[in-house]
């Protein structure tokens, strides 16, 4: 079953790659006394694990049929690398992907572009890389703890040659897509702000790893961030700007969409009315 949301004309469905443990070795600050009184109040063990998902998107409307990012592949064991099962479960084979916006060159995002042979998934597709995160990727201060995320891009850039477009970190990919810049992640991480007919969605990608905990504890990083002193700036400002413009969310490692407000702590998410959704 997969879930999905129209916003004006797109049709957005969520296309669950896999999912993965997020304890304290994930996200430090959740070793503490506010971290056990989280995972308990959520009935799970005072050190989680939480269960966390990794999603792509699939972006429908008219005759199109676009992806945001493509999961895992064969990157993270046979557990994860759902999202083509995911698909097919809608109605599509890879080739009926026109277009890929690729939110971070991060392999759980990226994994995916790939085949087992490693050869292109998606023959049909066009990539679309915000320009600051392949400066990055393709330059020469990749960390040692990124080789896999560089492996899988250096795969990627040969196997899609000629059909990768770099664009602006804030640019508009097509119309009513849009990349927002949410930098700390990885160097040039972006969202995606989906608008039509006076809807909008963001799609934020790694802003956030665990609802269970980061709504609450927002400058709680985890081990992935790049830059974690930029990634929870980015955080806190975005949460912020989220509340005032009651704007409706979606995450690559969060469940489902609803609208950020102010809790008990620092945030909550609010789950978008069931009516809403189908
Ligand atoms: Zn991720």
């Amino acid at each position: 079953m997969t879930e999905s949301v129209d916003v004006g004309k797109f049709k957005i469905t969520w296309l669950l790659d896999g999912t993965y443990p997020c304890t304290p070795d994930f996200i430090p600050g959740a070793r503490s006394e506010e971290g056990r009184h989280l995972y308990q109040k959520a009935g799970l063990p005072p050190e989680g694990p939480s269960i966390e998902p990794f999603h792509a998107f699939a972006i429908e409307w008219q005759d199109h049929l676009w992806l945001i990012d493509t999961g895992c592949g064969q990157e993270a064991g046979p557990e994860r690398g759902k999202v083509p099962e995911q698909l097919r479960s809608i109605g599509y084979a890879p080739e009926d992907v026109e277009g890929i916006i690729i939110t971070h060159l991060h392999k759980d995002h990226t994994g995916g572009l790939l085949t087992p042979e490693g050869r292109a998934r998606y023959r049909n597709a066009q990539l679309y890389v915000g320009e600051s995160e392949m400066a990055f990727w393709t330059g020469s201060h990749v960390p040692e703890g990124n080789m896999g995320d560089h492996k899988v891009t250096k795969a990627v850039l040969e196997q899609y040659e000629g059909r990768i477009k770099v664009v602006p970190d804030n640019a508009v990919i097509v119309s009513g897509l849009k990349f927002v810049p949410l930098y700390g992640h990885s160097p040039g991480h972006t969202g995606v702000m989906i608008e039509d007919r006076g809807q909008q969605m963001l799609m934020w990608a790694d802003l956030m790893h665990s609802s269970v905990l980061q709504f609450h504890y927002p400058h709680w990083s985890v081990v992935p961030d790049m830059d974690p002193e930029r990634a929870v700036a980015t955080r806190l400002q975005l949460l912020e700007q989220l509340v005032e413009e009651d704007t409706m969310v979606a995450g690559s490692h969060t469940y489902g969409t609803g609208r950020v407000r102010r809790g008990e702590i620092a945030y909550e998410l609010v789950p978008m009315d069931a009516d809403d959704r189908h």
